[in-house]
């Protein structure tokens, strides 16, 4: 089977649970949006690669460090592993909305040091899945093809769909 590209996923409301009105500071407080783990496995055999492009701005205003920030994903990457998903990369942007940095989503300066980062990625044959409008912007200015998803519409229906297409 010819392999998709690759896949970017947004982390907080796509991979995990989003936490009301606060941010996911360790992975205590991270858990997995129901079937994520298990399309995470299913979607690493038909794409090539599966980076994060994720914004977290709780950094710039002190609530986690890097250190935290890093240790969860460790753990993340763990838990990932054993249900047989793998995640090549995660890019995060640390800075504040405020910042205007080029790597805050709707920017696209993650998905841009991905294609530095990995020359033979193919944008037409690539996708984005993210939750927010923010997502979607980067994406679609980067040419991938996008996916809205939310609470109903998860990465888990998105991914039964596609396999059921290509397989
Ligand atoms: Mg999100």
């Amino acid at each position: 089977m010819h392999k998709l590209d690759t896949l970017f996923l947004d982390r907080d409301g796509v991979i995990n649970m989003k936490l009301d009105g606060r941010y996911v500071r360790n992975f205590e407080e991270f858990e997995f949006m129901p079937g994520a783990e298990l399309a995470i496995a299913n979607l690493s055999k038909i794409f090539k690669r599966i980076l994060i492009v994720t914004n977290q701005q709780g950094i710039a205003k002190g609530i986690m460090s890097t250190e935290d920030l890093n240790s969860l994903h460790q753990n993340m990457l763990q838990q990932l592993k054993i249900t047989g998903g793998t995640i090549e990369k995660i890019y995060y942007c640390p800075h504040l909305d405020a910042a205007n940095c080029k790597c805050r989503k709707p920017n696209t300066g993650m998905i841009e040091q991905a294609i530095i980062d990995f020359p033979n990625l193919e944008n037409k044959n690539s996708y984005l899945v993210g939750d927010s409008d923010s997502d979607i912007t980067a994406g679609n200015e980067m040419g991938l093809i996008t996916v809205k998803v939310d609470n109903e519409y998860t990465l888990a229906k998105w991914s039964e769909e596609l396999l059921s297409v290509i397989e």
